[in-house]
């Protein structure tokens, strides 16, 4: 990606902090950023601090092994003793944990106190079931305080977790299962989603039939429908509770012990077992979250994402609870009963902080503005997005609809993989661009190369590393250290390869391109999907855009558009004409489609990013590659179906 791209989006718009939220951040000013660039590793040694040690660790830093790299070595401590405990120590052991709303209307406060209580006793009913320090425990469960109470438990016992997104198929759950060679699972009768149950229980029966490692499944009573239940096998949560012990002795776990195992998404290929430990990451969660979300102790904080991903593990648990912070916890879907169902809970909780994906932003723009104006947004102080590139039109209407102009937005790059977000703006020093995640986190470098290694200048592309460790890094792939090393080490050795394309502008901002997979070369220029994307969704008509490649004789790569209207737009022909010029004025001619479609959906992952390449897949007739992590797979036969009459 060396190559020099002009006509790229110039996106000029800058938002200064706003000066009220400035004098209250808990970082104003640089004086971070010049101390982890100064001293990196006693950055580092010191945002350790804010986590209690049962042993100090000797040393920081390990690299004797690179690229397993340990961190805090020596270092003793329990995550869910951090997460917990503490606080309950404190005046925080009255404050609200979570906060529960269920899709149906219920909900459920559970102070810090309580979840200690919920915590231990369950630590208590997985060493009774056998298991053990070490034995791995799946989790499939709906966005209830159980699920987190779960995860929190086998943090306890030393026990790695490996949640598993509650709206994958009985297969994909087999999958993983198998993967980890799980002991026990957990899960749910069902769940709520959209009005209807998500049968959670009749999925991990199916996942567990035939040969499988696990021995006993505990099933939480969420629905209160009728489930079979397997003699000697399943066992009901509440009735395991109601004899469990109070206390549970916090183990002792080493700093990298083996804390959980995640799935990546499968955006780009078959999901990659991510294997994290317990010191680094703990500390890796606690820092961003503290300085990123810039909370304060009275905050209401709620993250959208999912336990089943990255986000949820670590910004809806580990980051925000070891910091002792207040957590919502939603169960449902944003459009159940109402699309303003987001809004409606920002307004009754007075929420304070928001953290979510752009593809949640770009469908509530779809919706139209009258959702979030019929709500009281006042409460709201600082908004988030993580997951992918967020198109400029989306940050601005985000800013401006939600944030009613006042919020900073903290645009969060990062992956599975680095386990805590990496780069990003500090809302209270680092002026923002809209679509721009800004700078690197102080004690993290990052950087955009070309196939050498060598720095590419301002506004070109290139891809995305990270030239030095970091606490939450994974550790490796688990069982596949081979692995680990090929994907994320060779391409530049003794550097992270991200997998990602970026740029970098004057003032050393980073704009990320999208996957490198993904970048299109149109007769020698490399085109980021996102730039495209970008330019359609700025038409008035556009709700949504995947922009891919296909091979082209004379040009190698021409572009083709997916593109999703707004609500009550009809594709006409003279649109897809429109659209090409609208895109050919606004980056260049090179950029200019060769084929539009329209499409009611685009395909998506169940964390909500478009798989451009299974749109490749069926622009340049190929059979679909790997889908099992599809939301809906009938989006995808449809379009191929559209395709094959239109294309
Ligand atoms: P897989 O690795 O299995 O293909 P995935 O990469 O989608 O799946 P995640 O770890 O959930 O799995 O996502 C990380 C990726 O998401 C990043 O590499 C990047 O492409 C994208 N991403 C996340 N946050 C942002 C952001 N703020 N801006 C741009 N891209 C982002
Ligand atoms: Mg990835």
């Amino acid at each position: 990606m060396s190559d020099n791209f002009e006509a790229l989006l110039q996106e000029s718009r800058i938002f200064e902090p706003p000066a009220e939220f400035k004098e209250k951040a808990k970082v104003a000013d640089l004086s971070l950023y010049e101390w982890a660039e100064r001293d990196f590793l006693g950055f580092w040694a010191d945002a350790a601090k804010d986590i209690e040690w049962f042993l100090p660790f000797e040393k920081v830093l390990d690299d004797s092994d690179a690229p397993f790299y340990r961190w805090y070595t020596g270092g003793k401590l329990n995550v869910s003793y951090n997460c917990v405990d503490r606080h309950t120590k404190s005046f925080r052991r009255n404050k609200a944990a979570l906060i529960f709303e269920g899709e149906p209307g219920d909900s459920k406060i559970l102070t810090y106190q309580e979840l200690y209580r919920e915590v231990n006793k369950f630590a208590n009913v997985l060493k009774k079931l056998g298991v053990q320090k070490g034995d791995r425990v799946t989790i499939y469960m709906p966005m209830i305080p159980e699920a987190v109470i779960a995860m929190l438990a086998c943090t306890r016992i030393g026990a790695p977790h490996s949640v598993v997104f509650g709206g994958f198929s009985s297969q994909a759950l087999k999958d993983r299962i198998d993967d980890a060679k799980a002991k026990l699972l957990i899960t749910a009768d069902g769940g709520y989603r959209r009005g209807s149950i998500v049968e959670l229980k009749k999925n991990a029966d199916a996942a567990l039939e035939g040969e499988t490692t696990i021995e006993k499944v505990v099933v939480v009573k969420r629905t209160g429908q009728e489930v079979p239940m397997t003699e000697g096998r399943d066992y009901w949560y509440h009735e395991l509770m109601a004899d469990a012990a109070l206390y549970c002795e916090p183990e002792q776990c080493d700093a990298e012990d083996m804390l959980f195992i995640l799935y990546s998404s499968g955006t780009t290929g078959k999901p990659k077992g991510i294997q994290h430990t317990t010191g680094g990451y703990l500390v890796g969660v606690h820092t961003t979250f503290k300085y990123i979300f810039d909370y304060r102790e009275e905050d209401i904080y709620w993250c959208t994402a999912d336990i089943g991903w990255i986000t949820g593990h670590s910004y809806i648990v580990y980051g925000p609870l070891s910091n002792g912070a207040t957590v919502v916890l939603y169960e449902g879907a944003p459009d159940w009963p109402q699309k303003d169902r987001f809004w409606e809970i920002i307004e009754k909780y007075r929420v304070n902080i928001l953290y979510t994906a752009p593809t949640a932003i770009r469908t509530f723009m779809r919706w139209g503005e009258k959702w979030p104006k019929g709500r009281d947004l006042s409460s709201l102080r600082l908004l988030g997005t993580v997951g992918e590139p967020i198109n400029p039109e989306a940050w601005i209407w985000y800013h401006e609809h939600i944030g009613g102009g006042r919020c900073p937005i903290v645009d969060t790059w990062w992956q599975t993989e680095t386990g805590m977000i990496m780069i990003t703006p500090l809302p209270g020093v680092i002026p923002t661009k809209p679509g721009s995640a800004t700078k690197p986190f102080p004690g993290v470098e990052a950087d955009v190369v070309n196939d050498k290694g060598e720095p590419v200048p301002p506004g070109q592309g290139g891809y995305l590393v990270l030239k030095k460790p970091w606490p939450a890094m994974l550790r490796t792939l688990y069982g596949d250290p081979e692995r680990y090393k090929n994907t994320y080490w060779s391409k530049f050795p003794g550097w992270y390869f991200t997998g990602d394309g970026a740029k970098k502008d004057e003032d050393g901002y980073f704009w990320i391109l999208g996957r490198v997979d993904d970048v299109i070369n149109v007769s020698g220029h490399r085109i980021g999907t996102m730039e495209v994307e970008s330019a359609l969704v700025e038409h008035p008509l556009v709700a949504e855009a995947a922009v891919i490649g296909k091979s082209h004789e004379v040009k190698g790569q021409a572009i083709a558009a997916f593109v999703t209207l707004k609500e009550g737009v009809e594709g006409t022909p003279e649109l897809v004409q429109e659209l090409k010029q609208f895109v050919a004025q606004k980056i260049g001619a090179l950029a200019r489609p060769d084929d539009i479609f329209f499409t009611a959906e685009l395909p998506k992952t169940r964390s909500g990013k478009i798989m451009r390449r299974l749109l490749r897949d069926i622009a340049e007739g190929r059979a679909l590659g790997d889908t099992t992590t599809l939301t809906d797979p009938a989006v995808i036969n449809k379009i191929k179906e559209q395709y094959k009459d239109e294309g």
